[in-house]
């Protein structure tokens, strides 16, 4: 068979049902004003939920490094790990009070890590099943047995937890990427603790945007993450620039360094990548006034759609999905938007389940209410064309 075969019919009916995917191209600064497909937008797509991949000292301060070099010219157990890249570990462990933090290039390979090191085969995953996609994919590299339970909720990853063979340990996001909607972790815990489980909580859209002083979901609900749970986080989110790593016990760390196969095997990140991430760091932790602004712009949002009539999710955070059911609509209102100067994309299946194809508008620090209101009444010019 040629190739061509079998994809050009495949390819043809994703066209047919709006599911193609095509890359839009940025040719400005990536920020909350770009230049897309030759058109100026305002960008409510990105996931820089506090502007920090604008920030100029960042890069002043990171082209100023003499030993900030852009390569690393090998994997951290080789001859890649510089200083750099200790003392950032060492910051973000500090922050978060965890013992150990360990760097990864990005937030799909620390997914794919965890449950393959930790993890053997006979032990069972327990996963909320709207968990991002690098969490099922590390699951799938993983030698133990991968179970799911309905979307937050509780009894069924109860049940799972009570037929689980093995070490079990429960895998969810945080914040979901798609919906903006947080997991229970109280009742997570309180259900870890009673089924000795192990956890893992990717906190990609958590960290820098949630709890008091941005330490994300745990610091959200006053919780404390013990020697058997392990965070996730990426820098590419709210630090603004790009990379991940996993915060959790000196011991668990030590077991990803001898045993994970997406740290091990691979470059490390840039020095420079490392050192840009250590400013970001420091602004995070300074940015309270930003993660008050960005509250008052969903709450804005939430407020003011709703009287629109708009259907919202249950999200308190920058991410706030408007579910419209088949990709088409989506598509269609994207397009809409995307011609009075907003970019804001349809999200449809696979990313989502078939039947909530959406619109995943995401706000950042760095938008104004005027930003807001703008895009609200280009909603509400475009909610007629919904029934
Ligand atoms: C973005 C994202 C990742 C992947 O992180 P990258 O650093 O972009 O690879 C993992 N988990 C969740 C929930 C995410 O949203």
């Amino acid at each position: 068979m040629r190739l061509r075969d079998r994809f050009e019919p495949l390819l043809q009916q994703r066209k047919q049902a709006e599911l193609f995917r095509r890359v839009p191209l940025v040719t400005s600064p990536i920020g909350t004003r770009i230049q897309l497909n030759g058109k100026t937008l305002v960008n409510f797509a990105a996931n820089d939920y506090l502007g920090l991949s604008e920030d100029p000292d960042i890069r002043r301060q990171v082209c100023a490094a003499d030993d900030a070099t852009f390569g690393s010219g090998a994997a951290h157990l080789i001859s890649g790990h510089h200083l750099h890249h200790h003392l950032l570990e060492d910051e973000l462990s500090d922050w978060l009070g965890v013992e150990r933090v360990l760097l990864f290039s990005t937030g799909y390979m620390a997914n794919m890590a965890v449950q393959q090191a930790l993890m053997q085969r006979g032990d069972t995953l327990i996963h909320d099943k709207l968990n991002h996609a690098s969490l099922l994919d590390g699951a799938r590299l993983s030698e133990a047995e991968l179970k799911r339970y309905p979307h937050r909720n509780m009894a069924m990853l109860e049940k799972r937890l009570r037929a689980a063979e093995g070490q079990a340990m429960i895998v969810t996001d945080g914040v979901f990427s798609m919906d903006g909607d947080m997991a229970p972790l109280p009742d997570i815990l309180e259900l870890k603790e009673k089924h000795d489980a192990w956890l893992l909580v990717d906190e990609a859209h958590a960290f820098g945007v949630l709890g008091e002083h941005g330490r994300g979901s745990f610091e959200h609900f006053g919780l404390q993450a013990d020697d058997d749970t392990l965070r996730v986080g990426t820098l590419g989110k709210a630090f603004g620039v790009f990379g991940a790593f996993v915060a959790g016990s000196q011991i668990a760390i030590d077991a990803l360094i001898n045993l994970a196969r997406p740290w091990i095997y691979t470059t490390a990140l840039p020095p420079a990548n490392a050192l840009a991430a250590r400013i970001a760091l420091k602004k995070v932790q300074q940015a309270d006034a930003a993660r008050a602004h960005l509250r008052a712009l969903i709450q804005h949002f939430r407020a003011e759609a709703e009287s629109l009539g708009l259907t919202l999710w249950e999200s308190e955070t920058p991410i706030q999905p408007l579910i419209l059911g088949d990709a088409a609509t989506a598509v269609a209102w994207s397009r809409a938007l995307f011609e009075q100067g907003f970019h804001v994309p349809a999200i449809r299946p696979p990313t989502v389940p078939k039947g909530s194809a959406r619109l995943r508008i995401t706000f950042s620090a760095c938008h104004t209410l005027e930003d807001v209101a703008r895009l609200l009444e280009a909603l509400a010019a475009l909610y007629p064309c919904k029934s």
